[in-house]
């Protein structure tokens, strides 16, 4: 089973550069612009109830059966449908709850949002912030969303990691019904996180029934974070068509990263040097053999306490790759935020026309043409030819090639 080239590549969870006191006109229309380099479909629109992101997005699309569309260069066809150029947003926000959870909020429209963030005022900060903090639990959370909207789509966000993934070690929930209680079917998908892939979270008997989703969570509108996970569905024209694949489960499947390339896949501690598979962090009581304290635990880690059976059987496809520059700094030593690693996955963008059509639908023997190493490391990429000194405790793994 493979993902097929008619997919659109979703990237749900983002977030804008607006958290500060920046905010520039026209900037929808860039991030518009890179999600189509990168070989997106569609992008949420991240920090939904900060309001001068909002405002920009709002001034800067237009809203048609629940999705925002970017302008084409005429600007937004108010009233008339979406054209070929217009690129489109769902409504998104992170937050994050009481019990420390990160969840992903997908809204169906824009006064769906204004009802759900006059609710959400009375419980936190929300106006400033692009993951606003709110003082109530996960449950309370997914109450408050159904009684705004039953379209409102709950999704535990990277469920993994040490902090703030709610099956992580900082948060510490053992199953969804340990944080969502009675409301526990409501949840239909949880995001994987980049520490862990589809076939560890089949390890959990407790998701068998959920939608496994992946997204990019990237902190900055750049071509090397955005889409570097995401979901392949089916093309949509309207907000009720991506929360349909999502509750259905029929998504055709997702874009990973190695988990080792995580910052969370292994245990230890970043400041001491040290990192440690789970079973050697047991066997120090998990504590750090150079400052005695407890050390990190990473998503390997957690699903091993948690797992309910040995080998994960997954249901959809998943393609496993990296961001070109990642790819071209292992292959040719050079950094990953270079000029020249960006030269070179502008290079492989024009020749194929998204980098995901070239990390995943491209011909081995053209990929070799436009360059012949990076060609052949994203070829053994695809072969899982990949050896990683895997990532712990917010250090990214580090990337070698096996031929
Ligand atoms: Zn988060
Ligand atoms: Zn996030
Ligand atoms: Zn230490």
């Amino acid at each position: 089973m493979t993902i097929p080239k008619s997919a659109i590549f979703a990237d749900l969870h983002i977030h804008s550069n607006y958290c500060g006191n920046l905010s520039k006109k026209g900037d929808v229309l860039k991030l518009a612009g890179l999600a189509g380099k990168k070989g997106l479909g569609l992008l949420g629109t991240g920090d939904l109830t900060n309001r001068r992101w909002r405002e920009i997005l709002y001034s800067e699309t237009c809203e048609s059966d629940g999705l925002q569309w970017a302008e084409g260069r005429s600007g937004p066809a108010r009233g008339s449908p979406p054209t070929a150029d217009e690129f489109p947003f769902v409504l998104s926000m992170e937050v994050c709850c009481s019990d420390k959870s990160h969840h992903v909020v997908l809204i169906p429209d824009r006064d769906c949002a204004k009802t759900l963030f006059s609710k959400l005022a009375k419980v936190g900060k929300i106006e400033k912030m692009g993951r606003p903090f709110l003082h109530f639990g996960s449950r309370a959370l997914l109450e408050t969303c159904l009684g705004t909207d039953k379209k409102i789509e709950v999704i535990p966000a990277h469920v993994w990691t040490p902090h703030f993934g709610m099956f992580g070690e900082g948060v510490h929930y053992g199953s969804l019904e340990e944080a969502f209680g009675d409301l526990a079917g409501r949840i239909h998908a949880v995001e994987t996180g980049l520490s862990s892939d589809p076939e560890m979270n089949r390890r959990m008997a407790f998701l068998n029934a959920r939608t496994i989703v992946s997204f990019s969570d990237a902190h900055s509108h750049s071509l090397a974070r955005l889409g570097r996970e995401a979901t392949a569905m089916k093309k949509v024209k309207s907000y009720s068509g991506v929360i349909s694949q999502i509750r259905k489960n029929s998504i055709l499947g997702t874009v990973e990263v190695f988990p080792a390339f995580g910052k969370y896949h292994l245990d230890g501690h970043r400041n001491c040097g040290v990192s440690l598979a789970p079973a050697d962090s047991l066997k120090t009581g998990n504590l750090c053999p150079e400052c005695s304290k407890r050390l990190t635990l990473g998503v390997e880690h957690r699903i091993e306490e948690l797992q309910s059976r040995a080998a994960g059987r997954t249901k959809k496809p998943y393609v496993t790759t990296l961001p070109i520059p990642e790819i071209v700094s292992a292959a040719l030593g050079v950094g990953a935020g270079t000029a020249k690693a960006e030269r070179i996955q502008e290079k492989f963008i024009s020749a194929f026309g998204s980098e995901l059509s070239a990390l995943l639908f491209a011909p081995e023997e053209e990929l070799a043409r436009v360059d012949p190493a990076v060609g052949r490391a994203i070829a053994a990429c695809r072969r899982g030819k990949v050896a990683i000194d895997a990532g712990y405790d917010s250090v990214y793994g580090k990337v070698k090639f096996v031929s």
